[in-house]
């Protein structure tokens, strides 16, 4: 619109341009005319005729120097009005200025009268001058204001055609495009918040287009299908799998979270069922805890029922900890944690931040889990990985209520429950093992045959289950008074052998005397209150000094020990080759 209101104007200055030559002109031949018919002195009348021309606002004619000489000054109006006049005069070339502002616009321009020494008329005729001298110039000022006012109407008037047309395009464009523009906004909207995990938007669309309408459709199946499958992937894991509370928000990265959690505990689940005891078990355990899920400062610790006998199973504690018996979390079966309350557990109170929780594997047995972290930060991280490591202990509960069976019954099989000493049937395992060894590097085995001196009447006066006691009691000596490689049998009723690792002739009596002394000064409490002292007799062979089978030293053993008995009991009788009637005599070797 600019350039053509431009243009218009270029148009009309240059029209009025050629019309002040066409002018010019004029004025030049007519002055010429009335100069050859002598009447120079009329062309006022001529210059005032054409100055009424269309447009024209003012016209003079400017005589030269020389012309004034020659012809004197002219009218009072033929002088130099302005610069224009007097650059035209000087230089003999077209001059011209536009004079515009807000409400007039005016072209003013002079033309030069050149002198010509040939053409019709011939200048030379009437004047005193040289070829190309500047005679005089024809000054005009045009009134453009018309040409200018005409330009911005038509400028304007195409303007408005023009936003007219761009109104009516896009009155119908908006017509056909606004269903799709409603679609596209809607499909935008949808797909933003798919993106951030919500799938349970659904695309709208108002219009009556047909494709449209299959586009839509087509979305929203896709987006039902694939929120109510991630749904039921959430739900049906949620059945065996314990979530984090602020697992992702996105569905579809939570479903691959689960998916690879899920990988994970099946791996573990394979590779434990395949370990050797529940130890190996817990060192695994640990393990994750420690390398994927990165606790730093922890223990595993497994108590049986009611918290009796806690162990550490798996110790990546910064400073070594002991189980402390006040312990909170192992009496309640609650999980603590140290925001809970304030000093909420004494015997953690010392530690910073901490949470212990407990695990329930069988009736049997429990496991505890103790965590140290040194900010609140690093606890409530801790926290958040509970649901995983919840998985975890899940996973391995099968397997470790497995594990925990085979060994009760392995040690079952071998122990006496009554004492917890090893029974007969592990004295005929261990015997030929250890002892083929021993015979190897020449080990010395004292061996004790011990016997209660006349229990069955603490069975007749007290009754079968103070008998048991006194049993105990002894078994509980035994274990006192023996060290770490020695092994205490229960061989009989009220009968124990014991068999001392590496251990010198005169030592063996003296530890079967401490035993006995020990015994004869326990009280064993009766039922009604009261308590009573008993005594044994013990019977003492050297393997494989007395014979190099140790079957027959335990049996040399035993004959002692009816030596102490026949001996008046409370006593220990060392075995001797004398002890044996000739029948055994001969047996014996
Ligand atoms: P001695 O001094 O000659 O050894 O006399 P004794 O009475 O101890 O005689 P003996 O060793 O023959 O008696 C063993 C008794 O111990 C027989 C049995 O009733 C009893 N007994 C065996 N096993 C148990 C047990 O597990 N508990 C109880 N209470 N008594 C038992
Ligand atoms: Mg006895
Ligand atoms: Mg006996």
């Amino acid at each position: 619109m600019v350039i053509l209101a431009f243009s218009i104007r270029d148009l009309g200055i240059k029209n009025a341009e050629e019309k002040a030559q066409i002018i010019a002109d004029l004025v030049q031949d007519g002055l010429s005319a009335h100069m050859l018919s002598g009447t120079m002195d009329q062309r006022e009348f001529f210059l005032n005729k054409i100055s009424t021309a269309k447009g024209v606002e003012a016209l003079w004619v400017v005589r030269s120097e020389s012309v004034i000489k020659q012809f004197g000054k002219g009218f009072n109006n033929e002088v130099v009005r302005d610069g224009i006049d007097e650059k035209t005069l000087q230089t003999g070339l077209v001059h011209k200025q536009n004079e515009e502002s807000s409400h007039s616009a005016k072209l003013r321009i002079s033309t030069p009268y050149i002198a010509k020494e040939n053409g019709s008329p011939n200048c030379m005729q009437c004047h005193q001058a040289k070829e190309g001298e500047v005679l005089g110039a024809i000054s005009i000022v045009f009134n453009i204001n018309e040409v200018r006012t005409n330009g911005v109407i038509t400028s304007l008037g195409i303007l408005l055609l023009s936003i007219f047309i761009m109104l009516f395009i896009f009155f119908v464009i908006n017509r056909s495009m606004k269903p799709l523009m409603e679609l596209f906004d809607s499909i935008t909207f949808v797909m933003n918040k798919a993106q951030e995990g919500d799938y349970s938007r659904r695309v709208r669309f108002s219009g009556s287009d047909k494709e449209c309408h299959n586009v839509m459709f087509w979305i929203n199946s896709l987006l039902e299908k694939l929120e109510n499958t991630l749904n039921d992937i959430e739900v049906t894991v949620k059945k065996f799998l314990a979530l984090s509370p602020n697992h992702q928000p996105d569905l579809l990265l939570d479903a691959q979270a689960i998916v690879h959690e899920l990988s994970d505990i099946y791996q573990f689940k394979r590779t434990i069922e395949f370990d050797e005891d529940k130890e190996q078990v817990y060192r695994r355990i640990g393990s994750i805890l420690q390398h994927d899920l990165g606790l730093e400062d922890f223990v595993l610790i497994e108590s049986g029922k009611d918290a009796i006998n806690p162990t550490i199973v798996f110790d990546a504690s910064s400073q070594k900890r002991t189980i402390d018996p006040t312990c909170r979390a192992l009496r309640t079966k609650q999980a603590v944690y140290s925001d809970q309350f304030r000093n909420i557990c004494e015997s953690c109170d010392s530690c910073a931040h901490h949470l212990c929780i407990p695990y329930l594997i069988s009736s049997d047995f429990e496991l505890l889990l103790s965590i140290w972290t040194t900010t609140p930060e690093a606890l409530a991280h801790t926290k958040e990985q509970l649901p995983k490591i919840q998985n975890y202990i899940d996973a391995a509960r099968p397997e470790l209520v497995s594990k925990n069976l085979t060994e009760i019954l392995k040690i079952s099989s071998t122990t006496d429950a009554l004492t917890g000493l090893y029974n007969r049937k592990y004295l005929d395992e261990y015997i030929e093992k250890a002892l083929s060894q021993a015979k190897r590097n020449g080990i010395v085995y004292g061996i004790l045959m011990i016997d209660i001196d006349f229990f069955k009447m603490v069975n007749d006066t007290y009754g079968h289950d103070v008998g048991d006691r006194a049993i105990k009691a002894l078994s509980h000596i035994l274990k006192e008074n023996i060290r770490e490689a020695d092994t205490a049998f229960r061989f009989g009723g009220e009968e124990f052998l014991i068999l001392l690792y590496e251990c010198e002739e005169t030592m063996v009596e003296n530890i079967a005397n401490k035993i006995r002394m020990a015994f004869e000064k326990t009280p064993i409490q009766s039922n009604n209150g009261a308590t009573f002292n008993k005594t044994l007799s013990v019977g003492v062979s050297i393997f494989p000094k007395d014979s190099d089978s140790i079957w027959k030293c335990i049996k040399f053993a035993d004959i002692a020990l009816y030596k102490a008995k026949d001996s008046g009991r409370n006593c220990i009788k060392r075995f001797e080759l004398n002890m044996l009637d000739e029948q055994e005599l001969k047996n014996a070797f």
